[in-house]
């Protein structure tokens, strides 16, 4: 998606260009009266069918609406990707309300935005677009929106068969692990092996194994569902001060077994649109960092704040902290620091993955501030309701 933006931003910058540079690129001539005044002489008046003729190689679909959602203009790529009459109104073949607002909103000044959309005609197509306000009359004598469209859908579907794949891969492991536990069980209970030396030195080893392989195995299945709802916008209203009390709830044993404390600033109001159980998910893998990543008698501080427009929460501890080099690293899939910390303390490496998919499924942002030795601070921001 940031591909598409940089790509969209390009182009704008080249559109700009040509037009700020038309007398020499367009054939448009300037000149100047007396009085200082400028007047346009266009000396070619076909010069936005150049600009025409560039939009129709590029190789995402471009649609340009008037303020009353009818077609202007569209490229090749576009008209490959739908059947499209000029004048036809885009809700002809693009129904689908959250564009349409989109749309609305773009017109009211919104100048850029950018949304996934799954539409259902013949077949299902999955689309990324992002719609942009030309206000300068670059493509035509009116202020107009322009959509530049990506379609996903094959990518979509190879993510699907993916996700399947270790969907059904985790599945089937699950069993065959849950029988080796029930035996590993049976040994730790059994006084007669016990006696076995060999056996009481294996076991502990087989028993953590066992259970990080069991993470291993329910992070996967979790990142495969969660990544294939991504785009799916959360529609509950949430209390994220009730929440994240009850988080830190489940945490008490833990924390009052490691010694180390958690503080949680609060404030008022503090609502979002959100899904409970992947906030839960959220705070939970930030705070099961904190603890994992920090001494005993350490502090953790939780801060809830209107901040800029947002609601953030940030997660703060004292802990090891992340190297400078390794902080954009770390919420990829199987990234950690130190191998064997996280081996040691249950890390699979898969924790920041899913709170990445989570955080943008709410259309919230992640900042990662850390200092080694010092401690980690993230934050999230949220839109508030
Ligand atoms: P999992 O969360 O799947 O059990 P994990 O904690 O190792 O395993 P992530 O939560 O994705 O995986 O974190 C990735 C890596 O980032 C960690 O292994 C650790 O090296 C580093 N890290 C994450 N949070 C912190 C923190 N609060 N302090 C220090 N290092 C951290
Ligand atoms: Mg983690």
């Amino acid at each position: 998606m940031e591909l598409l933006t940089i790509i969209l931003l390009v182009i704008i910058v080249l559109l700009t260009y040509l037009l700020l540079k038309k007398e020499k690129v367009l054939g448009i001539k300037t000149e100047t009266k007396d009085n200082n005044d400028q007047i346009k002489v266009v000396e070619n008046k076909d010069y936005r069918k150049n600009i025409y003729d560039l939009l129709n190689y590029i190789p995402e679909g471009i649609i340009i609406l008037d303020k009353g959602k009818k077609i202007l203009f569209s490229n090749n790529s576009a008209n490959k990707l739908f059947q499209i009459k000029l004048d036809e109104n885009i809700s002809g073949f693009l129904r689908n309300p959250d564009l349409l607002s989109s749309i609305d909103k773009s017109f009211e000044g919104n100048n850029i935005s950018d949304l996934e959309i799954e539409i259902r005609n013949q077949a299902v197509q999955r689309l990324n677009i992002t719609i942009y306000l030309d206000q300068n009359n670059l493509f035509f004598d009116e202020v107009c929106c322009v959509l530049f469209i990506r379609d996903l859908t094959e990518f979509h579907k190879f993510q699907q068969l993916k996700s399947d794949f270790v969907a059904n891969v985790s599945h089937e492991l699950r069993t065959p692990l849950q029988s080796i536990k029930m035996g590993l069980e049976t040994f730790e209970n059994n006084s007669d092996l016990k006696k076995n030396s060999e056996v009481t030195n294996l076991l502990p080893v087989m028993s953590s194994q066992s259970e990080r392989m069991e993470n291993l195995i329910r992070d996967l299945l979790s990142l495969s569902k969660i990544e294939l709802q991504e785009h799916i916008r959360p529609t509950h209203e949430i209390d994220l001060i009730e929440l994240i009390d009850y988080v830190i709830k489940t945490y008490e044993k833990i924390i009052s077994k490691n010694n180390i404390s958690i503080k949680f600033n609060k404030t008022d109001n503090f609502k979002i649109i959100g899904d409970r159980d992947k906030l839960i998910e959220i705070f939970t893998n930030l705070i099961d960092n904190s603890i994992k990543y920090s001494d005993k008698n350490k502090e953790i501080t939780i801060t809830a704040k209107k901040d800029g427009g947002f609601n953030t929460v940030s997660v703060a501890d004292q802990g090891i902290g992340i190297p400078k080099e390794s902080i954009h690293r770390i919420t990829e899939r199987f990234f950690t620091v130190d191998p064997s910390k996280s081996r040691s303390v249950g890390g699979t490496g898969l924790g920041l993955a899913i709170v990445k998919h989570l955080v943008s499924q709410h259309r919230a942002e992640m900042d990662i501030n850390s200092v080694e030795n010092k401690g980690t601070t993230i934050d999230i921001k949220f839109n508030p309701l």
